[in-house]
């Protein structure tokens, strides 16, 4: 049996799968705050409970929002105090008396894909998430592959392209979160989306609303899909041109809209060399669980 944990910022979703990838359990929990002894009695519980129920020593995968330090395997993750600075992984290990796999929540949800997801099958892939930030995960040769800093994928900071700023130079040119000006993430996020609409409309709207005022006909809602969508195209050709991947797999809270499996193929050659094979951009199979069933799936 496989067990994941997807540790997040208010909730923790826990989940239970056999060997051949069924769901047989899932739960969801609060996060216990910043009460680090608190979060690994949690999972204890769950751990022992569904060795029990199950007759089996489960094998056990956590996902999180953020990185692992390269050097001693600490978990990066400003906006979840109860792990930030911790040695989740081991601390776990010694606890539950069995290896644990940790990795970011990012990569979990790419993980989870190509077991039976969008990305079965294929020899390479790209994740993408794109929620209130954009989350990406590279897999290659039939691995994640997480880089030195593991920062592999980590495409929501580099910049916006040159040439979107050449099509439209009256664009806002906010800071990140991050530090930097002008990341991908805070054009092609769902926050970043509201932010278009604002800068189109002078108002501001909800995600929601703009795709409601889309389907409305709206003028500037369409402004605001229009230069959005173009965003995308030129950030994930920004990837695809290094990884080359064979197939681009898109998650999270927006990655529900069928425009973007119609626009972003015909938008990709535009920023592309001339004659690149384009990848099939897919939806995630697996949706919001995506997170919590690659966590379980780590120890495949
Ligand atoms: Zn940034």
């Amino acid at each position: 049996m496989y067990y994941g944990f997807d540790i997040g910022g208010t909730k923790i979703a826990f989940a239970v799968y056999d060997g051949a990838l069924n769901l047989c359990h899932e739960e969801r929990m609060s996060t216990p705050g910043d009460d680090y002894p608190g979060l690994q009695r949690l999972i204890h519980s769950r751990v022992m409970e569904s060795d029990a129920r199950f007759g089996t020593r489960g094998a056990v995968g956590i996902g999180f929002p953020g990185i692992l330090n390269r050097q001693d395997r600490s978990i990066v993750a400003a906006n979840l105090p109860a792990i930030h600075g911790r040695h989740l992984g081991a601390d776990l290990a010694t606890l539950l008396g069995r290896p644990v796999s940790v990795d970011n929540d990012a990569n979990c949800f790419l993980w989870s894909e190509v077991h039976q997801g969008a990305a079965a099958g294929a020899e390479s892939a790209l994740g993408m998430t794109i929620g209130t930030g954009i989350g990406g995960a590279v897999y290659l040769a039939g691995k994640l592959i997480q880089g030195r800093n593991w920062l592999a994928g980590e495409i929501g900071h580099y910049p916006l392209p040159a040439t979107i700023l050449m099509m439209y130079p009256e664009l806002p040119r906010p800071r990140c979160g991050c530090g930097r000006p002008v990341c991908f993430e805070t054009y092609a996020s769902g926050t970043g989306l509201e932010r278009l609409y604002l800068h189109f409309h002078g108002e501001r709207a909800s995600g929601h609303q703009i795709v409601a005022r889309v389907e409305a006909g709206e003028a500037s809602a369409l402004a605001t899909l229009d230069c959005w969508l173009e965003i995308l195209a030129a950030g994930l050709a920004t990837a695809i041109s290094v990884i080359d991947p064979e197939v681009v797999v898109l998650g999270g809270g927006l990655s529900g809209l069928p425009v973007l499996y119609e626009e972003l193929p015909r938008r990709l050659p535009g920023h592309l060399l001339p004659g690149v094979a384009l990848p099939a951009v897919r939806q995630a199979r697996f949706g919001g669980a995506g997170g919590v069933r690659g966590a379980a799936l780590l120890n495949l």
